[in-house]
């Protein structure tokens, strides 16, 4: 097989598929010249599906937001211009949340991404389009972002399988700002080997990015499908009744077979984590309220045509350019800032998400490796919780927790649950990728 018959074939699966599931906003068909493919490259000539938050040269970078809906990037993100310069090739942007706030892919300004394995069912958020593209063969690998469990719900909801690796370890550089001391970028694919691959190819130290770390990037590939003596810890928190019983029986399978395999399993407690998701969204919505602060009509995209002055320019801009659930947070994160309210919800989640990061680094003391669910329950349906954010943010308790303490995990198939797939949880130490990637692959 040629590259060019590689990405040919690919592009004619995704043209096959897009109107029923929704998950590219935009496809390259450009022909990848074959004199700029080195066969010695690994991922020479392989088509990547990258989450349209992530800026990119060629094809436009939207977010899903109409805001941005004309937007078109001049220069390349550090974790795509790693990847090109390794010989991947651009095949399309996927469709999300806008902004990659959300859960299910409903909150696109350009229409909801389908699960391909039911399409009455969501296929989780807000990378939903990327998890989509790989669990229906459109594409082998696709970069999302997580920030609150981005990349892991959704490969969870679509049987794939996804990472989000330690805060800091990937570079956030051409990366739409949402959250920025929890946003990072992750890769979901159909194999563990074949993220190990690219995230160690996209990580590392970035001197545009003062929050990328110099610790060195070991070669994630060597992965060594050996768990015997490693000492894995359940939550008890993550194993409660908020979690479906096909759910938790699937993880418990997951786990009997790790046991099998020799690893030793106990139960800890983290007893902050119930606070994790009242946290995450007031300190989530507070950064992102800073953030969105530059689109204003005037710097990016969309100005509306309604105006008189130049408040206006701002205002109509904004309210016309930016969808309910984007500006719910930017609301919700203004009011938690504001003065008068800091210290009693800014101050005070900051204060707990300490006591949440304190829970898991006495838990690593002993232990290697924190294993649950992924997600409480399997992929909803479509149209179901959009009209309640509270039960919408529920969903993300289990995958917030890593973020707030910017730990690597990742979410691997395990089995289906009433017909749909099942994701379980691998948490490591910072920096513990390796370790996720080689229980991941004892799973597989
Ligand atoms: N669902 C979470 C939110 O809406 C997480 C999103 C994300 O990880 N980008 O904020």
């Amino acid at each position: 097989l040629s590259v060019a018959e590689l990405n040919q074939a690919t592009i004619q699966r995704i043209q096959q598929l897009n109107p029923t599931l929704n998950s590219f906003l935009a496809v390259n068909d450009q022909p990848v010249p074959e004199t700029s493919v080195d066969s010695e490259q690994l991922l020479a000539g392989i088509p990547l599906a990258i989450k349209d938050n992530i800026l990119t040269k060629q094809l436009k970078t939207t977010a899903a937001s109409k805001i941005l809906s004309n937007f078109q990037s001049v220069y390349e993100s550090t974790v795509t211009t790693k990847l090109l310069a390794a010989g991947m090739h651009n095949i399309g942007k996927t469709n999300m949340d806008e902004f990659a706030m959300g859960s299910s892919s409903e909150n696109s300004a350009f229409g909801p991404v389908k699960n391909p394995w039911n399409l009455q069912k969501v296929p989780g958020g807000s990378s939903g389009g990327s998890a989509a593209a790989v669990a229906a063969g459109e594409v082998l690998a696709a970069l999302g972002t997580d920030t609150g469990g981005s990349v892991r719900q959704p490969a969870s909801f679509n049987g794939v399988f996804g990472i989000k690796p330690t805060y800091g370890r990937v570079s956030r550089w051409g990366v739409i700002a949402f959250c920025s001391s929890m946003d990072q970028v992750g890769v979901l694919s159909r194999h563990v080997a074949d993220s190990a691959l690219i995230l160690q190819t996209m990580a590392g130290y970035d001197p545009h990015d003062n929050t990328s770390s110099s610790q060195p990037v070991p070669n994630f590939s060597a992965i060594n499908a050996d768990v015997r003596g490693l000492k894995i810890a359940v939550p008890d928190e993550f194993m409660g009744d908020g979690v479906a019983p096909g759910v938790r029986q699937q993880v418990q399978h997951a786990l009997d077979l790790l046991a099998a395999q020799g690893a030793q399993i106990d139960t800890v407690q983290l007893p902050h984590a119930q606070y994790a998701v009242q946290v995450y969204y007031i300190i989530a919505s507070s950064e992102a309220s800073s953030n969105l602060q530059r689109y204003d009509g005037i710097r990016y995209g969309y100005r509306s045509t309604e105006v008189q002055n130049l408040e206006d320019v701002y205002v109509h801009s904004r309210s016309e350019g930016f969808g309910d659930e984007v500006k719910r947070r930017i609301m919700l994160g203004t009011f938690a800032l504001s003065a008068g309210y800091y210290d009693a919800y800014f101050n005070k989640a900051a204060q707990v998400r300490t006591l949440i990061n304190q829970d898991f680094e006495k838990v690593f003391q002993n232990y290697d490796l924190i294993v649950g669910p992924t997600a409480p329950t399997t992929a909803f349906d479509l149209g179901s919780r959009i009209d309640d954010p509270v039960v919408m943010y529920m969903n993300d308790i289990l995958t917030i927790p890593a973020n707030l303490a910017g730990l690597p995990a990742a979410s691997v198939p395990v089995g289906l649950a009433d017909g749909m797939p099942v994701g379980v949880q691998l948490i490591a130490p910072a920096f513990g990728e390796q370790t996720i990637f080689n229980t991941a692959q004892v799973l597989e």
